[in-house]
């Protein structure tokens, strides 16, 4: 019987996020889970669009409930439309 062998082969990708910013309000880069290129929001502008606490606003992110993105420089980003979503969602649970 032939030994046969084995070869693993692993690859390693890097991903980099690239940002896009126009003008100082806005930056637009690609989110992973909507899988196209949206508004993003600094950690500020989210806590201002889901009057959250910004601790809540990491947890939200944490748990996916809001989409987000690390930069390669360590910045913590949002996807507006997640996070547009999220807050129409808690205040229609809220009337
Ligand atoms: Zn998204």
């Amino acid at each position: 019987m032939a030994r046969t062998k084995k070869i693993l082969i692993t690859t390693e990708s890097q991903e980099h996020f690239i940002l896009r910013t126009f003008g100082r309000e806005h930056a637009f880069g690609y989110c992973p889970k909507c899988d196209r290129e949206t508004e993003m929001l600094t950690v500020d502008q989210a806590v201002s669009l889901c009057e959250v606490k910004t601790a809540e606003a990491v947890r939200l992110a944490e748990a996916g409930k809001i989409h987000s993105v690390e930069t390669d420089s360590g910045h913590l980003l949002f996807c507006k439309v997640s996070a547009t979503d999220w807050e129409e969602e808690t205040r229609n649970r809220n009337v």
